[in-house]
């Protein structure tokens, strides 16, 4: 399997190379030159695995510069019960007659980032070893990506990460649960600043071509390819656990609804959709922010600038600019990845580009459907969940329960994307039920234990210097 990018310009390379890699090269994103096709039989002869198994087949097919033995070793330390507080790895929780919840948040930052960040913090220490190199991780959080990749990467052999957050501006939750880690190659920069800031000071330092080799910079954001791949494992899951594999067998179609900020999640989903699991509807759900929702809709993919995107309640789908939608458009326009460069451009003079004389087949030929949810339909959800299924759930979590009930048909299981627990995001939770949720028992003490975290101005100077004496 080797891999080319959306704008066309990239030799092809395995799967290791780009796993180092940010954007391709000519400023696309890397995608397997051709997708496997997952057939019924095979389908089924994977009913019986555990998570971990699944996971090193469905990889194994994205992955082919990595003996299976090995890829095997990596997803059994990735997805274990160390890590993750369900034994399923994977649990489907049900809420009501045809919904169930995905359960994606059992692991160390009770978000879903953990299950592509797990398996990334694995490949990145074998594929280093093998080659005796080493690489910086560079990045910045506002909560989410940041914990997950720190936990994901703490310990690491050959691997640094230098982690910046806006100074005051994260939940006591998530502070505690990045500061708190003692970790040598894991450093919290807290910057007198808005993310914003702490994203322009990665973006500089990284274009920074001397200071870039010299440190062999690298980053785990969301486009990375191999978040995506570890992300497809559990449409498969999902589908394997809710139908029950008799009679109905493979014909047996399920819908996933997914809170979507970056198009990450649900690129997954379109993936293995691709591949040939009966995936009938993907749904995606978005907050306040609707430019998603908006091209769905009408075809138009129209970005809005950081000044109109709302903060709320959903805030890790704040987001104006989706990274992961070009590997989507790139399947849209047929492949073409002139078309794909010329639509950026357009992008770039405009302000937008209008795909809408394909909007009829978004539906029909990809099974995409969208839906908002606002700060009254989370509080709602959120509640009436409760209220019917006994469960909390997150504020994410609710944009998609509250979208997926529009699409819930008979006969055909519907999966919401569980993408964070309520812990962490307290407390609209208590805005909502009127107390707070609950903290999983290992995490409870977190609070008191000390935290390790460098203040400073946000300069990027500072962190260059900071990155250099610490490296
Ligand atoms: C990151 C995140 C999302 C959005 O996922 P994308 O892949 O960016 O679409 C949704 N919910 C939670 C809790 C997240 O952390």
């Amino acid at each position: 399997m080797k891999y080319r990018s959306t704008r066309g310009d990239m030799e092809l390379q395995p799967f290791s190379d780009i796993l180092l890699e940010g954007l391709a090269p000519d400023g696309g994103l890397a995608l397997p030159q051709s997708l496997p096709r997952i057939g019924a039989e095979t389908l089924e002869s994977w009913r019986a695995l555990r998570y971990p198994e699944l996971a090193a087949e469905v990889l194994g097919l994205f992955i082919t510069d990595i003996p299976k033995s090995d890829l095997s070793r990596l997803t059994q330390a990735a997805y274990h019960t160390d890590a993750f507080a369900s034994s399923e790895i994977v649990p489907l929780k049900p809420l009501s007659k045809g919904l169930s919840l995905l359960g994606l948040s059992e692991g160390p930052t009770l978000a879903f980032k953990d299950m592509a960040m797990q398996f990334l913090g694995q490949v990145f220490e074998y594929v280093l070893d093998k080659r005796h190199a080493s690489i910086t991780i560079l990045g910045a959080t506002s909560g989410d990506t940041g914990s997950a990749a720190e936990y994901a990467l703490r310990g690491k052999r050959g691997i640094s990460v230098f982690m910046l957050s806006p100074y005051g501006r994260m939940s006591d939750f998530q502070r505690a649960q990045m500061y708190s880690l003692q970790d040598r190659n894991i450093h919290n920069l807290a910057l007198k600043g808005v993310f914003d800031e702490c994203q322009d000071i990665v973006k500089s330092l990284s274009s920074d071509l001397a200071f870039k080799s010299a440190y062999h910079l690298g980053a785990v954001n969301s486009i990375n390819w191999a978040r995506i791949a570890a992300q497809v494992v559990y449409y498969f899951w999902g589908w394997l656990r809710a139908t029950s594999g008799q009679n109905a067998g493979h014909a047996q179609q399920v819908s996933f609804a997914v809170p979507s900020g970056n198009f990450g999640n649900i690129l997954s989903g379109h993936i293995a959709r691709e591949m040939g699991l009966p995936i009938r509807r993907l749904v995606l759900a978005t907050n306040e922010n609707n430019v998603l929702e908006e091209f769905f809709r009408t075809g138009v993919y129209r970005p809005r600038s950081a000044a109109q995107t709302y903060a709320t309640s959903s805030p890790s789908m704040d987001i104006s600019r989706a990274s992961n939608f070009e590997r989507f458009v790139f399947d849209l326009v047929g492949q073409d990845a002139d078309r794909v460069r010329e639509l950026w451009h357009e992008l770039e003079q405009k302000g937008e580009f209008d795909l809408s004389a394909m909007q009829p087949d978004f539906e029909a030929r990809y099974g995409f459907v969208s839906g908002v949810s606002t700060h009254a339909d989370r509080l709602d959800t959120i509640r009436s969940v409760h209220r019917d299924a006994g469960l909390l759930i997150d504020p994410h979590t609710a944009d998609a329960v509250k979208v997926a009930a529009a699409y819930v048909e008979p006969g055909v299981p519907m999966l919401a994307l569980e993408t964070a627990l309520p812990a962490k995001f307290s407390e609209t939770i208590v805005e909502a039920i009127g107390r707070p949720a609950p903290v999983p028992e290992h995490l409870q003490e977190l609070a008191s234990l000390p935290q390790r975290v460098e203040v400073m101005d946000c300069d990027a100077r500072l962190v260059r210097e900071y990155i250099k004496q610490h490296a």
